[in-house]
């Protein structure tokens, strides 16, 4: 029998303008290209997972839009189980703006919408989902008390809790004693810890931070620089794959579903973040943040 993934998290319909570099305060600039894609941490750490062959379902809350509806079809589509995808009545399908400069770089502002109504006691019903499941991953555009009580779920039933802690903020003492294996970048790192993430001492200084809550695994992601890697106080850089970035969007949530899909494959960690990396370097070469997700026959081409 496959191992299974559940992935609680957002689903936000993004509002995507691609400008020639990010306006200032105040300044109105022309930008082009715009386009609606599907987005949302959450979703996107589902898709990643679902369209790289892991056996996935998905806890969220959409809008009781058309948007939200066809989200849901399109996550079917990617292999995801949607039974506990819920669609709230009176609320509108989560919203993120975003710009897209022309070296690649991303900045986005959201509308949590339906995302906000993912209560623990919407969660209850789906509390056995998570009970049976392999590995629990989680990111923080759902309420901090749901994700907390999803956590506790899982460590009480021995499911694996992977925290991708963005957006950056701090998180209780309460919460990082559940979780098993932490992906910030360096933002996340620094907002979880206090540590300015510049060099490979200052992530392994983050890193040693937060073992100190029980943490095992701590992968601080570095962007085109790679990850780096810290187990029991150790730590090293594996370095990602050399590709010309055209839109960094998604490429943490493509490098932490595709990383659950090869450890639930039983991938050494090592191997795991190699095919991370290379789904992760597919994504920044092409534009959006689900329209850019590879599917597994583009990742084992690219590492074949
Ligand atoms: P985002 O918020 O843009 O989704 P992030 O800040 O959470 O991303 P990053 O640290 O930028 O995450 O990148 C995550 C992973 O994506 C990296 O570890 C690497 O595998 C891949 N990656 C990111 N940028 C590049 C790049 N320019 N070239 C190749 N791989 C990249």
């Amino acid at each position: 029998m496959s191992k299974k993934l559940v992935v609680l998290g957002s689903v936000n319909a993004d509002h995507v303008l691609s400008v020639p570099r990010f306006p200032k305060p105040g300044e109105t600039l022309v930008g082009s290209g715009y386009h609606i894609a599907y987005g949302g941490k959450g979703a996107n750490q589902a898709v990643a997972a679902g369209r790289t062959g892991a056996d996935i379902a998905f806890i969220a809350c959409v809008g009781s839009d058309d948007i939200g509806a066809r989200m849901r079809e399109q996550f079917a589509a990617d292999g995801i189980d949607t039974q506990a995808v819920m669609a709230i009545e009176g609320t509108t399908t989560g919203v993120a703006m975003i710009w897209v400069s022309a070296d690649g770089e991303n900045c986005i502002g959201i509308s949590a919408g339906a995302n906000a109504e993912l209560t623990p006691a919407r969660l209850q019903p789906h509390l056995p989902l998570i009970a049976d499941a392999d590995v629990l991953l989680m990111q923080l555009e759902s309420p901090l008390s749901t994700v907390e009580a999803a956590a506790q779920t899982a460590r009480i039933a021995g499911t694996k809790v992977i925290l991708n802690p963005a957006p950056a903020q701090a998180l209780p003492e309460s919460l990082l004693r559940l979780v098993d294996v932490i992906t910030p970048n360096e933002t996340e790192a620094q907002a979880l810890t206090g540590v300015v993430v510049d060099t490979e001492q200052d992530a392994q200084k983050a890193a040693d931070v937060l073992h100190t809550y029980g943490i095992s695994t701590v992968l601080i992601t570095l962007g085109a620089r790679g990850v780096w890697v810290s187990e029991q106080g150790k730590g090293e850089l594996i370095p990602g794959f050399r590709v010309q970035a055209l839109d960094t969007t998604a490429a943490g949530d493509t490098f932490n579903g595709a990383l659950v899909t090869a450890e639930l494959e039983g991938l050494p960690l090592r191997q795991a973040i190699r095919f991370a990396h290379a789904a992760a370097a597919i994504s920044v070469t092409r534009s959006g943040a689900q329209p850019s997700i590879p599917v597994r026959s583009e990742v084992d081409a690219f590492l074949a």
